[in-house]
Formats: structure tokens, C-alpha cells, sequence
């Protein structure tokens, strides 16, 4: 069964139609990078996926195991394994990353009929994870985000997503405002995170962080639609000329 499911998807923003049949499949263990020009709606179509408010689905619908999602909340498509990362959680003031992210665990197991993480457990799972993204003590003991650069930020997330395990894990513009470093950092910690049962979206404006996550299949997103999909050469392709074609193409 595929992890994820877009069928014919419409979807406003503010009354306008962003998403205009927008259709996708993805099967578990695939990565598909998603690829087009700033303001084509790729971040509405992450934004739509993962139930935020103020994004309106108007025809279409999204299959996430085979469940339409329609009438799941924001919440509880993440705790079934649905993970925005790299855009939000915005900063939450007072929170202490390590306080967040065993709260997020907790949400997560509850919601799969578990009990509480062991305190224990939770610490050794987030030690070694600290060790992998390179993230000192001092960081995921401020509150989340709050006074992370933008690299931080991005590390803290990458902890988040390799703590919570999700099944489907979109990535919008995970690359910027990362330096080399950080973006290999990250992309390690991404890379390690592929699995046979996971599935990603990986959204990005340029062909740079496909070099690092090596995508299994490449879409180009322009006027609300997938115009053209390929494998991963189709990335550098799109490096080399420009999205002006589809652009064109599209309107
Ligand atoms: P991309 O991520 O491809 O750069 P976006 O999805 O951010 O594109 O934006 C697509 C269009 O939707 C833009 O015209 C943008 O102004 C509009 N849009 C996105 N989010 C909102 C919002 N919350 N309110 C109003 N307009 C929005
Ligand atoms: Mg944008
Ligand atoms: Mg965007």
C-alpha cells in the first residue's frame, strides 16, 4: 500500500486556489524531492499535507496508509506519523527542547496505545541521537528554537524527527540558510532516517541538498501541478535550465 496518497488535490489559501490537481504517490522507502520556483505553492501543498490552519482542501484528497486525512486535526496527523519538519514548531517560549521532545514522544505513544517513555530510556535515545546530529547539552536545554541560529535550528529539528520516528517526513527547504556543514549534518541525519517502511518529501528550490539526499524520483511543481517528473537527473537538468520552460508550460 503506498504511504501516501495525492489524488487530484485542490486547496485555497485566503480564498485563492494554490493546489490545482496536484496528484502524487508514495510508496514506503522512497524519496521524492520536490522541486519549482519560489511562490508555486510548495510550502501551501506541506502545509495542506500536514492539516494546518488556514489551508482549505476544495476538491482532491490525500490518503496517508490508506486513510483519508481529511478530518484529522494537525495533531493528530503527527502523532499517526505525519512530520513537517524544518518550518515549525515556531519558537515556544518557556518550553526546554528536551521537555518538548519527550512530550511529543509521550503524545505519540499514547496515541499508539503505549504507555510514557522510560525517563531513562528517553535519556539514552537522546544522548545517542545528540551524538549523531552534533547538538551539545546546552542547546536542547534552551526553549525550543528560542535564540537557535539558523543551522541550530535545523540540527534541533533533525533531532526531533530522528526522536519521533515519523512514518512520512516532508522537508521544505531544508537547505536554506544552512553552510556546508550544517547541511551535511543534517542530511546525514536525514540519510540515516531512510528506511524500507519510511517515506520523504523533500522540497527544495535547488539542486544543492539533492547532492547530499540522493532523491529516488524528481517532480517539478509549477502552476499547482507535478508538470514533469524523472529520476534524480532530472534535478540537475532543472539546475542547468531554469523552471522559466515550466513555468510557461503551466500558465
Ligand atoms: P513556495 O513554497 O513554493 O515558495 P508558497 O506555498 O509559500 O510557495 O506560496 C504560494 C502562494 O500562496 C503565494 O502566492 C503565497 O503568497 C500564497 N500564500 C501562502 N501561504 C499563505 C498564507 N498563509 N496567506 C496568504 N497567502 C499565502
Ligand atoms: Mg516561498
Ligand atoms: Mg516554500
Amino acid at each position: 500500500m503506498p504511504l501516501i496518497e495525492i489524488q487530484d488535490l485542490h486547496a485555497t489559501v485566503d480564498g485563492k486556489e494554490i493546489i490545482k490537481g496536484l496528484s502524487l504517490t508514495i510508496n514506503p522507502g522512497e524519496v521524492h524531492a520536490l522541486m519549482g520556483p519560489n511562490g508555486a505553492g510548495k510550502s501551501t501543498l506541506s502545509n495542506v499535507i500536514a492539516g494546518r490552519e488556514g489551508y482549505e482542501v476544495t476538491g482532491g484528497r490525500v490518503l496517508f496508509d490508506g486513510r483519508d486525512i481529511a478530518d484529522m486535526e494537525a495533531d493528530e496527523r503527527a502523532t499517526a506519523g505525519i512530520f513537517l519538519a524544518f518550518q515549525y514548531p515556531v519558537e515556544i517560549p518557556g518550553v526546554a527542547t528536551t521537555t518538548f521532545l519527550k512530550a511529543a514522544m509521550n503524545a505519540k505513544r499514547r496515541a499508539h496505545g503505549e504507555g510514557e517513555i522510560d525517563a531513562m530510556q528517553f535519556l539514552k535515545l537522546l544522548r545517542a541521537q545528540q551524538k549523531e546530529l552534533d547538538i551539545p547539552d546546552e542547546m536542547i536545554k534552551r526553549p525550543v528554537n528560542m535564540g537557535y541560529s539558523g543551522g541550530e535550528k535545523k540540527r534541533a529539528e533533525a533531532l526531533q524527527m530522528a526522536m519521533l520516528q515519523p512514518r512520512f517526513c516532508i522537508l521544505d527547504e531544508t537547505d536554506s540558510g544552512l553552510d556546508i556543514d550544517a547541511l551535511k549534518v543534517v542530511s546525514d541525519g536525514v540519510n540515516k532516517l531512510r528506511t524500507a517502511e519510511r517515506g520523504f518529501l523533500v522540497i527544495t528550490h535547488y539542486q544543492r541538498l539533492l547532492n547530499y539526499i540522493v532523491p529516488d524520483f524528481v517532480h517539478v511543481f509549477a502552476g499547482g501541478r507535478i508538470v514533469k517528473s524523472g529520476g534524480k537527473e532530472l534535478a540537475l537538468e532543472l539546475e542547468e535550465k531554469g523552471y522559466a520552460e515550466f513555468a510557461e508550460q503551466a500558465a
